[in-house]
């Protein structure tokens, strides 16, 4: 769904719409969509530049950091984003963006695609850090085997071994 500024210069544009896991594309992003994401919002014109704000949620799937097992991110966001046309941004360059404008975007040609701002608005809810359980104990670097389940019975890898780095964190 495009947003476009013709549009908006008639009506502000309400958004309800619910897309199905599949419809969006993360561009690769290390998770997926598993459930319907929601989006309620608002668009108006502000000035010339257009503003958005509503709220997002969906479920999400990502691997576990230790143990690579699935796990469920509940993603609920409230989001509040002023895009301005980029042909400003050359004029503007020398300025520095106050703090509280950091929720800028810029947008070319006639508005904004709603799918491209959901989208980093989800990436931008996923944890730097995804694990299951915060006691997580990982797979032993050295056999594989999932310590949550069993110790496997293998010494604790020495620092700086070679599978060291197998097993972030
Ligand atoms: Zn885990
Ligand atoms: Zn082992």
């Amino acid at each position: 769904m495009r947003i476009t500024l013709e549009d908006l210069q008639l009506h502000p544009i309400v958004v309800s719409k619910t897309y199905s896991p599949g419809a969006l594309d993360y561009h690769g992003a290390d998770f997926r969509q598993s459930a319907p994401l929601k989006v309620e919002a608002r668009a108006e014109l502000s000035g010339s530049e257009i503003h958005l704000r509503g709220h997002l949620a969906t479920t999400l799937e990502a691997s576990c950091d230790r143990c690579l097992g699935a796990v469920a991110i509940p993603v609920e966001r409230n989001f509040d984003l002023f895009y301005r046309p980029v042909s400003t941004l050359a004029q503007a360059e020398e300025v520095e963006l106050p703090a509280d404008e950091l929720e800028v975007g810029f947008f070319s040609g006639d508005g904004i695609e709603l799918a491209d701002v959901l989208t980093e608005q989800v990436i931008l809810s996923v944890p730097m850090k995804v694990v299951c359980r915060a006691d997580c104990r990982g797979l032993c670097p050295a056999c594989g085997a999932d310590l949550n389940l069993a110790q496997c019975g293998c010494r604790p890898a020495a620092e700086g071994s070679p599978f060291s780095s197998l097993t972030k964190g």
